[in-house]
């Protein structure tokens, strides 16, 4: 069985397309241009919706709809109070100084390894996902899951095989050059590919 053109045969007919981005597309920019390039070409016109522990924001990069994507892990160019004396969020250069305006401290990247990490920055498109997955459920949903670890499991891991395992009609592929292995009770309808999901998606 070759898994690439049988995936491109459930791209096709999927009524749902969800995908999920992990630890392995956390490589230098121009190592994924091309990968994010693909991705944009394969969700073009389809009714998905992606989320992404990638925290280089690159994906925003990549003309894929920002209204499609979530990334709960954070986004290295946005930024926070250090001492999260606020739940503001500013954009690259709002506050050219670095300096919280409201209480004199350091900003940092708004990302999960701040030590206060100010969640409203993803907050309002968590809701959107969680939306949207909700009306999946009885769909032909694909599920693609890019080179997801066991860095962050409980945002994309661990949720992606309980979707897959209460959708009958969906179909699951794991690609991962490491982790690809598949449970018991998804067998059925999860395909494990053993390739770099960035390799792979650069080539479909
Ligand atoms: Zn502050």
């Amino acid at each position: 069985m070759n898994a690439k053109n049988d995936l491109k045969e459930h791209l096709k007919t999927c009524e749902r397309l969800l995908i999920g981005i992990g630890e392995e597309w956390k490589r230098p920019e121009a190592e994924v241009i091309p990968a994010y390039d693909s991705l944009y070409r394969l969700t073009e016109g389809k009714d998905f919706f992606i989320v992404t522990t990638v925290t280089d924001g690159r994906i925003f990069k990549s003309g894929i709809d920002p209204a499609r994507i979530v990334a709960p892990c954070g986004n290295d160019s946005w930024q926070q109070c250090r001492d999260a004396c606020t739940k503001d969020i500013w954009e690259p250069g709002e506050v050219p100084d670095g300096v919280c305006p409201h209480c004199g401290a350091p900003l940092i990247p708004n990302t999960v390894a701040a030590e206060h990490y100010i969640e409203e920055g993803y907050l309002p498109q968590w809701q959107a996902y969680t939306r949207w997955l909700a009306g999946t459920l009885n769909k032909e949903l694909l599920i693609l899951e890019l080179g997801v670890g066991f860095g962050t499991p409980t945002v994309i891991r661990w949720p992606f095989e309980k979707t897959a395992f209460f959708n009958q009609k969906s179909h699951m592929y794991r690609i991962n050059e490491r982790f690809s292995q598949i449970s018991q009770e998804i067998s059925g309808r999860a395909v494990p590919v053993s390739d770099n999901s960035v390799e792979f998606v650069r080539g479909l």
